[in-house]
């Protein structure tokens, strides 16, 4: 076997939402994660910007949308339509975000 096959084990520094996604999508690969975090618990500032409600998608169409990220929209034009809003969308509901978010902005 090469060792690139092997199990790993993955330190993610950061237990917001982007290390917490990461942690989730290294583990479907098949290895162990261990995330880290500062703070005494993990998501604090995902969990405080929910508590009125929050948008996690928006609803523009994809290609005036991606121009709001300026001179980088070329750079993350691939990453975001490999995982839009759609696919957020769709990753929300199978958490069972549904009554938490609105989830069209
Ligand atoms: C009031 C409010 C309302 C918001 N409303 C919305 C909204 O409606 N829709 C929306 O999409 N977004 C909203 N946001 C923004 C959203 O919360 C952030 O975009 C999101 O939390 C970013 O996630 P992240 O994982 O990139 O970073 P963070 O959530 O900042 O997570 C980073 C984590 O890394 C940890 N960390 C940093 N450095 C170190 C270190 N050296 N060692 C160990 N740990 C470390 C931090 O403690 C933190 O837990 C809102 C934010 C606030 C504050």
């Amino acid at each position: 076997m090469r060792s690139e096959n092997k199990q790993k084990t993955v330190l993610v520094i950061g237990a917001g939402p982007a290390g917490l996604m990461a942690a989730e999508s290294i583990c479907a690969a098949g290895h162990q994660v261990q995330v880290y975090d500062a703070k005494p618990s993990a998501c604090r500032k995902f969990l405080l910007a929910g508590v009125g409600g929050m948008n996690i998608t928006h609803s523009e169409a994809y290609p005036e949308f991606i121009q709001r990220y300026y001179d980088k929209a070329n750079w993350l034009d691939s990453a975001i339509r490999q995982f839009d809003a759609d696919a957020l969308l769709g990753w929300a509901y199978y958490l069972d975000f549904r009554d938490k978010f609105s989830l069209k902005g």
